[in-house]
Order: C-alpha cells, then sequence, then structure tokens
C-alpha cells in the first residue's frame, strides 16, 4: 500500500470534494487506486510488477551485487553489495527517481545478508538510526532513502527504529576541498542529537544505516556526535560500498 502512496506522491487533503461535501474521485485518483490492487511498475524498467522490481531486474541487480563486506579499520561497516552495475541505478532511482519503494525492497537485502553473516545473532539488541537529510533535499526528494532501507532493515532484523535520532541540521557543501579529517569535522556540524537522546541517552548501542558508504566521513562524524554524548556505537550499515580508491583520498586515520 505504501509503494503506492510513494510512487504516486499525492496528498488528497482538500482535493475532489463537492459543494456539498462528499468526496468524488477524480480519474487519476481512481487510477490510483486500481494500482493498489494491480500492480505497481518495476522501479529500474517500468515492467508491470507486484513488487518494487521486477523479477528480472531483481535478478540483473542481485547479479551485479557483488561480495558483501565487513571491515574494523575505521570502526565497523558491513555492506550488502558494491556501488556498481545496476547496485548503482537501484540506488540513482531511489534517490533520484522518486522510486521511494526500491528503499524498502534494498533495506530487506540488506537485513537477509546481516542475518545470513551472523550480525543479528551476535549483535541481538542494537538501535538503527538512519543517516538523516538536510530538510530541504529532504523536502525536494519527499522522503529519506536511508530511513526507507532502515525500516525494511529493522522490520526483518527485529531491531527498533529510531528515524530521529540524529537530526540534519544544516547542509554542508564543498566537501572535495577539504581534506578527511576535516571533512568530517565539517560534517559534524552538520548532525545533532535529537531532542528526545539529549533528556534522556538510549541504552543500546546504535548501528547507522545509509544507501552507500564511501569515504566514511558522514559516518564517523555522526559517530562522533553520538559518542560525544555519551551513546554508543556499534557502526554502519549500507546497502553499498564505493569505490576502494576513495579510502586513499579520504586519508584520515
Ligand atoms: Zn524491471
Amino acid at each position: 500500500m505504501s509503494q503506492a502512496c510513494h510512487r504516486t506522491g499525492h496528498s488528497n487533503k482538500g482535493q475532489g470534494k463537492s459543494r456539498n461535501g462528499t468526496r468524488k474521485l477524480r480519474p487519476v485518483q481512481i487510477s490510483n487506486f486500481l494500482n493498489l490492487f494491480l500492480h505497481n511498475t518495476c522501479g529500474l524498467c517500468d515492467r508491470a510488477t507486484a513488487g518494487a522490481l521486477c523479477s528480472a531486474c531483481q535478478s540483473q541487480v542481485l547479479a551485479d551485487r557483488g561480495q558483501k563486506w565487513l571491515t574494523e579499520t575505521r570502526g565497523r561497516v558491513f555492506a550488502w553489495g558494491s556501488y556498481d552495475g545496476s547496485v548503482k541505478r537501484a540506488i540513482a532511482q531511489l534517490k533520484y527517481g522518486k522510486q521511494a519503494q526500491i528503499g524498502d525492497w534494498l533495506g530487506l537485502q540488506l537485513a537477509e545478508a546481516w542475518i545470513a553473516h551472523g550480525l543479528s545473532a551476535a549483535y541481538p539488541r542494537l538501535i538503527a538510526v538512519p543517516i538523516p537529510l538536510a530538510p530541504d533535499r529532504r523536502k525536494q526528494r519527499g522522503y529519506n532513502q536511508a530511513e526507507h532501507i532502515a525500516r525494511a532493515f529493522c522490520q526483518r532484523v527485529g531491531y527498533p527504529l529510531q528515524p530521529q535520532g540524529l537530526l540534519r541540521v544544516r547542509e554542508t557543501q564543498a566537501q572535495y576541498q577539504l581534506s578527511g579529517r576535516d571533512r568530517v569535522q565539517n560534517l559534524t556540524q552538520a548532525f545533532a542529537l535529537s531532542p528526545r537522546w539529549q533528556r534522556s541517552l538510549p541504552q543500546d548501542s546504535i548501528v547507522l544505516v545509509d544507501d552507500i558508504y564511501t569515504t566514511g566521513a558522514t559516518i564517523q562524524a555522526a559517530t562522533e556526535v553520538l559518542r560525544r554524548s555519551g551513546i554508543r556505537v556499534w557502526g554502519c550499515a549500507a546497502v553499498a560500498r564505493a569505490g576502494n580508491g576513495s579510502f586513499a583520498r579520504d586519508g584520515a586515520g
């Protein structure tokens, strides 16, 4: 049901009311309503499908997935696959193509890999916090893709989700001009702890959830903000890990 809502992006507020106050459905609303029961279209190829992606695209994304990846070098990071091929296209559609339901599908894949890797058994009590978007960007996009991933991940793994654990208080710019350590510093100022957690700290460790893990600067900054407040951080679970070269370029220890 939520898939169709994300797809249409419509709110029904104030629409279709006749003078005597009864609601009339416009043709577009009727067609959206029927879509709930009939089909959706694939987020990658537009074929009719019941899910976020058609079976051909699902197979393609799974084939392009690459290796799952767990590192403890610079804080723990678990990634479901590599940021390449149709995985990259799926994430692009999730972020820029208004295909929020792809995030739900990717979040489920991340969860399955997490469980298969023994991480849910080893760490049964974590709280998931998606990396937040700046308010303007969220408004423009209509949703936070990391929140979609995190929600589906939590539904499968059973962790509580705290979408407002971290807030993005400002947008950061011109990151590329900065060296690794300055980049983290710059980003640290972009995050703030939720008022709820300022009043009462969570008892369990946090797993940060994001779509792509690139230089690690965002995760490091978010981790610093949480740890400074006395909150324990397990690390990060991301759908895809982008290019190895970025580690050398980022350079922070
Ligand atoms: Zn497809």
